[in-house]
């Protein structure tokens, strides 16, 4: 017997339904004896919805009502899903945030969550009745109702499992776990059983889409222990059919690499002929930071006559426009020759916590590249990453040629 969180996306209650194949779920592990709480989205589409009425009312609405109107429909399918348990004899009320309380800063529209004020939730689930929590949504501290940003009733459950020391979250979704890499593009991606928290992050943030990134971040504070799984498939037998994200020392043979990723959102700058002087870096970034645009990957070339050099940085295809504006503005401060801008690209990372204590990761990807003529246009690197910049069309290529350079394939 353990307490358990369950976490259920938009499309595992997009419908009447799934919503009862949600119930029947729950019943499950209610029958084998733990004390549960479910976390849920909204039907899919509806928040999608719900955003684009806002929209039409005003662009620039109060973020207050924003979240009033896009909150309204988790509290939908929290309603919905206490109905379908009750209708099959599990005892279950609906939680809103404001009812727990779970109590957010007050940044309408992207809030974070300060606290759980879980007591009545946890007394009433020892006398097992199933708490059904509305996701995605808390009260601000001025007592407004308040939204953590798109897709954060993955965080509502991390978060709610730590305040109520679960056994274990299990994100239910429509994918069954988390993979090497994008199962839609290697056709030989293998399902991981386990991954690190900080492997998760690099997937999550690198466009690995399976887990909102504030979630992990969570779940790495609090070592909330995380599960990724399919609400569509029946588990044959095994005990945790999906991917559990957990603790390093969780993990006994830890691979070289786990998991291979990629992001078409970045955008490459480059400004030719820049002084090669101390101070020219501040220079050229100092802007870009005051108008709020992140650079990601940067490399400065090698001077070839001592007095001028080549600058190229990455920032998102979202930014780029906005770059070119602020280091126009700035031309005449900087002096470059000529600026690049090219959206033709996509940075490829393989993330592992194992190359930590291994040599030779980074040159296993470099010859993989170099051997199917792809040209490396950035390097970066941290501890548990290395990635590369590449022009777009070899995407798919350099995927499966990495995945099978670093052994990840099925066999
Ligand atoms: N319903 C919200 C959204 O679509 C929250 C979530 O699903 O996680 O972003
Ligand atoms: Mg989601």
């Amino acid at each position: 017997m353990a307490r358990l969180v369950l976490k259920f996306g938009g499309t595992s209650v997009g419908t009447i339904d799934r919503i009862k194949n949600v119930a029947r779920k729950v019943k499950q592990e209610v029958d084998a004896g733990h004390e549960v709480a479910v976390v849920v989205s909204a039907m899919s589409g509806v928040t999608n919805q719900l955003v684009d009425y806002v929209k039409q009312v005003s662009r620039l609405a109060d973020e207050r009502e924003y979240d009033a109107v896009v909150a309204s429909g988790e509290q939908v399918t929290s309603g919905l899903l206490a109905i379908a348990l009750q209708e099959i004899g599990i005892p279950a009320r609906s939680w809103q945030g404001w009812q727990i309380p779970l109590i957010t800063d007050d940044v309408h529209g992207k809030a974070r969550i300060e606290r759980i004020e879980s007591g009545d939730l946890v007394a009433r689930m020892s006398t097992g009745e199933v708490a059904v929590v509305a996701g995605f949504q808390g009260v601000s501290k001025d007592g407004r109702i308040a939204t953590l940003g798109r897709g954060g009733s993955d965080t509502s459950a991390v978060a709610l499992a730590a305040a109520v020391q679960a056994e274990r979250c299990d994100i239910y979704t429509d994918v069954d776990g988390v993979y090497t890499t994008d199962p839609r593009i290697v056709t030989k991606a293998r399902k991981l059983g386990r991954i690190t928290y900080e492997e998760m992050l690099e997937m999550a943030s690198l466009g690995a889409k399976v887990l909102q990134t504030r979630s992990v971040e969570m779940a790495m504070k609090h070592r909330v222990r995380v599960q990724v799984l399919s609400t569509f498939e029946e588990a044959a037998g095994s005990a945790l059919p999906g991917t559990l994200v957990v603790d390093e020392d969780e993990i006994v043979e830890q691979e070289l690499v786990s998991g291979i990723a990629y992001s078409r959102d970045e955008a490459k700058v480059t400004l030719v002929g820049v002084e090669d002087r101390p101070g020219v870096a501040a220079a050229i970034f100092g802007p870009l930071t005051d108008a709020a645009i992140n650079v990601d990957m940067i490399v400065q070339n090698v001077s070839e006559d001592g007095t001028t050099t080549d600058m190229t940085f990455t920032v998102t295809k979202a930014d780029l426009d906005r770059t070119v504006q602020v280091l126009e503005g700035a031309r005449d401060d900087l002096k470059f020759r000529r600026l690049i801008a090219d959206s033709n690209v996509v940075k490829v990372s393989v993330i592992g916590v194992g190359m930590r204590s291994h040599a030779g990761v980074a040159q296993r990807m470099f010859k993989a590249l170099a051997d199917r003529g792809i040209n490396i246009q950035v390097i970066s690197t941290s501890e548990i990453k290395v990635s590369v910049l590449i022009a777009e069309e070899y995407t798919e290529l350099a995927l499966r040629a990495l995945h099978t350079a670093y052994g990840l394939d099925q066999a």
